[in-house]
């Protein structure tokens, strides 16, 4: 008898799109920690790379990709009488088609990204406005609006975009403790909202450094990374982007509004890639970042936000500043310094990962105690001993769908959500045994202090949060 608990009981068949690092961690879990009937358990991939280990778990396999042509057909066919669960796991699938499919039909859905079907992120065709996340989410928000309530659907609900807007809300919750702030938990996002406009709050990093490392060193002309490399160039060759707080008092010259929608973020003109800031990590202490475009600097500025329009009354300043593993920081050089994509990809995996760990957490910065590090700290070592076939980066992301399909199967009707939009508290319960340590730091380090003065650029010495001395020069 498993003492791994349950956590609720899927009727109907369960379909993971994309058998790659995270699908791959992912069905273990999913097999863990819900009741389901095996027998009507599939994977979609197109790749056969691993047909034999997705043979051998005795899983349907069909070896397909999903396209905006045949989706509606494949998918009808493997859920015949519109119940289930369709984990989308996968990369240059749909989302916003495959949201609106399942949701015809009454089929949950999750995914962790909001992906476009194959040919978006590299269509010199689209306006560089069109290729930003915000555009990418801007048409989920507005599904949702035009049709609201009806069968659950969890959007973006990973690692970041997902558990991090969880750990953002608990971190709220720690500093408002510390600060002495008396005011009750908040219930919804309006009271969220002003907690964080009166905790002080400018703004936040999803500051990450990942350390895990092969005991084989990186081959040249092979993009090596701890999760996906198709996914990381897709987002790295987006324009950087990120929620465009109202303390700000500098506007980046090659940056942009938008016209319409939230009018939350902005984005620069420039891959996110190529695009450093300077950011803080407990792991790291001071580092360098990659303004990485993500969903959740989006997503949470727009949830944080008190007011509407061009003028807001408040709203944080909300970007990804990533350190990914040194393989990736040397791939990268490589990609941008050749101006040639490495065709030969490869994802670090769990028996070849000798050290290291992933150190994820939110930032929170500007108010009286400074900048406060919450996250999760998980090691390599420490996920192999949780669960099987992934690695820390892997296992952050895996454990947080299993916590947002947790979430549906407890709240059936509850409509396109965001991870910002969910339960925090129930959903860290369910991921938190897979975190390794969910750590909180203060610190008293400013951007200001990572600018060497022999640096060029601006700086706004009056307030050390301004993101003008975040962007490194
Ligand atoms: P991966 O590259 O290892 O795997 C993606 C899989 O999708 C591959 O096996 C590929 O063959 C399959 N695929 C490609 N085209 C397909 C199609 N048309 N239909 C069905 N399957 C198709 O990627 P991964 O590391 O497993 O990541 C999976 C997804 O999760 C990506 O979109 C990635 O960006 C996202 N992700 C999100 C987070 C987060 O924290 N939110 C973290 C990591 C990855």
């Amino acid at each position: 008898m498993s003492d791994h608990p349950k956590h609720g009981r899927i009727d109907g068949p369960v379909v993971l799109i994309g058998y790659g690092s995270v699908g791959r961690g992912t069905l273990p879990l999913i097999e863990r920690h819900f009741d389901f009937d095996r027998g009507r358990l599939h994977v979609i991939e197109p790749s056969t790379a691993r047909e034999a280990e997705i043979r051998a778990l005795g899983v349907h396999f069909h070896n397909l990709a999903l396209t905006r042509e045949n989706h509606r057909e494949v998918l009808g066919g493997l859920f015949p009488e519109g119940r289930g669960f369709c984990v989308n796991l996968s990369v240059d699938t749909g989302s916003l088609d495959l949201i609106r499919f399942c949701r015809e039909i009454g089929v949950l859905y999750i995914d962790t990204v909001v992906e476009p079907w194959a040919g978006f992120y590299f269509d010199p065709a689209l306006r560089i406005g069109d290729r930003t996340n915000y555009a990418l989410r801007q048409q989920v928000r507005d599904e949702k609006a035009a049709n609201p309530g009806g069968t659950t659907a969890v959007s973006t609900c990973g690692a970041n975009p997902g558990m991090v807007s969880w750990l953002l809300k608990e971190g709220l919750l720690r500093l408002a403790a510390d600060l002495g702030h008396g005011a009750a938990a908040p219930n919804d996002r309006a009271s969220w909202a002003r907690l964080m406009r009166d905790l002080g709050v400018k703004g936040v990093h999803v500051a990450e450094r990942d350390t895990q490392a092969s005991r084989n060193p990186r081959p040249r002309g092979v993009f090596v990374n701890t999760w996906s490399v198709e996914g990381f160039l897709a987002e790295g060759f987006q324009p950087a982007e990120l929620g465009w707080g109202t303390h700000e008092r500098w506007f980046p010259p090659d940056a942009h509004r938008h016209e319409t929608g939230c009018k939350a973020s902005i984005y620069i003109d420039r891959p996110g890639a190529t695009v450093r800031v300077y950011t803080w990590t407990p792991e790291a202490g001071p580092q360098y970042g990659f303004l990485v475009t993500h969903n959740e600097a989006i997503s949470i500025a727009d949830y944080y936000t008190i007011g509407s329009g061009d003028d807001p009354e408040y709203r944080p300043t909300c970007h990804y500043a990533y350190h990914p593993c040194d393989d990736a920081i040397v791939s990268l050089h490589e990609t941008f310094g050749t101006g040639i994509v490495q065709e030969r990809h490869h994802i670090l995996d769990e028996d070849e990962i000798v050290e290291g760990e992933d150190c994820l957490g939110m930032l929170i910065y500007g108010h009286a105690r400074g900048a406060l590090w919450y996250g999760s700290r998980l090691s390599m070592d420490e996920a192999r001993a949780l669960a099987p076939l992934q690695n820390a980066t892997g296992l952050q992301v895996s454990s947080a769908v299993i916590a947002g399909m947790a979430w549906a199967l407890a709240n059936p009707d509850a409509g396109i959500v965001e991870a910002d939009e969910v339960d925090h508290a129930f959903c860290l319960d369910v991921q938190r045994p897979y975190l390794g340590r969910i750590e909180a730091h203060y610190t008293d380090w400013t951007p200001l202090a990572s600018r060497h003065p022999q640096l060029p650029g601006n700086r706004d010495e009056d307030d050390p949060w301004q993101f003008r001395n975040v962007l490194a020069p």
